[in-house]
């Protein structure tokens, strides 16, 4: 299991851990971060209001606790849990930015203990870091194992802690648990006394709440989600077509970032903010991809469709795109993935589309 933070293992694999054990699987959980980057709780619980580089580190220290006490709860031996302190909340500027260590850390860890199953973060998820390592462990494990049929038993499994993706809730498979798992879930839940503090409520609601998993494929096809209604690969670019609430205009811009390889298969993130109105608009990136996007809204301002130059991202791996729509915390919708250009089919819920509707001013 892949968790991006202390406390996941917890509230999105409790039941499935414990068959593991019961079942006599060898288990390894790797924390990507140790969740230091909290500070409300903190604040209330240790009584400071100004937290530093080393109050943030004794708080990733308690969790880490607090993660191996849950694990022994589910009757996991804690030598199976890995730490890799990567940074707290800034998982999503790290894949954006710079995540090339990251990933190299990621595929030896896989590759010195590889499992048949994994379970790793949906890029659906709301949470940036949730999602952001969700788009990490494809980027590994599409290296690492660039064909999964061929490999025989792997299966990538994932799963969300935050928001009700349609792109993941319309295709997840209902875990069903009995009375006794809910109750060593609790208990399980129980042991992150920090985040207990102030989000009791939600954190012990996870118990009763069914875990649900999607089985990743080689030839998933991309379903929309949040603001975005609609993408079609082409072969030098990329149709988007967003629909974003007048509440969301509000806010503040939408930022479009897309996630590709180049020639030399190196990682190239672009990213855009969108203007309110048609218009030639520039792609911004680390690699100065200076070719113009073009916004094109059909007689309102919250309906477009955007075209995204991307011949230099290769048609042989995937594209990631996400419009960024943060409110307080949370995004609205996770990441997209587009295939390889090689298959461009995209479905689109129907219910997403009747919500589009109802949200549009025409
Ligand atoms: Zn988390």
């Amino acid at each position: 299991m892949f968790a991006p933070h202390p406390d996941d293992e917890s509230l999105a694999c409790s039941i499935l851990l414990q068959r593991a054990v019961r079942a006599g699987a060898a288990i390894r959980v790797v924390y990507a971060t140790d969740g230091d980057d909290n500070p409300w709780p903190q604040r209330v619980l240790e009584r400071k209001w100004r937290l530093d580089a080393t109050d943030r580190k004794r708080w990733g220290r308690l969790r880490r606790t607090e993660a191996l006490a849950a694990l022994r709860v589910l009757g996991v031996n804690v030598s199976a849990a890995r730490f890799m302190a990567l940074p707290d909340q800034k998982l999503t500027a790290l894949l954006m930015c710079d995540c090339r260590s990251a990933l190299e850390r990621f595929t030896a860890i896989i590759a010195d203990w590889p499992p048949t199953d994994f379970l790793v973060p949906s890029i659906s998820d709301t949470h940036p870091d949730h999602s952001a390592l969700g788009v990490m462990l494809r980027l590994v494990l599409s290296d690492y194992f660039p064909d999964p049929t061929t490999t025989g038993r792997m299966a990538i499994w994932s799963y969300t802690v935050h928001g009700r993706s349609a792109a993941f809730f319309d295709r997840a498979e209902t875990i069903r648990q009995s009375p006794i798992e809910t109750a060593t879930k609790l208990r399980a839940i129980r042991c992150h006394k920090t985040q207990l503090k102030l989000s009791r409520k939600r954190f012990l609601g996870y118990a009763g709440r069914p875990e649900r998993l999607v089985k990743l494929g080689t030839r998933d096809k991309t379903v929309a989600d949040g603001s975005i209604g609609s993408v079609s690969r082409l072969p030098h670019s990329l149709r988007i077509e967003v629909r974003l609430s007048p509440k969301a205009m509000r806010m503040s811009e939408p930022i479009l970032s897309v996630l590709g390889r180049d020639e030399a298969g190196a990682l190239r993130c672009a990213t855009m903010r969108l203007p309110a109105r048609s218009s030639r608009v520039k792609m911004v990136d680390s690699a100065s991809l200076d070719q113009g996007a073009v916004a094109q809204y059909r007689g309102n301002a919250f309906i477009g469709q955007l075209t995204i130059p991307i011949s230099r991202f290769l048609a042989v791996h995937p594209i990631f795109v996400k419009l960024e729509r943060r409110s307080w915390f949370f995004d609205e919708a996770g990441w997209l993935e587009i295939p390889a250009a090689r298959s461009t089919q995209i479905v689109e819920p129907e219910r997403d589309r009747v919500k589009a509707r109802l949200l549009a001013i025409r």
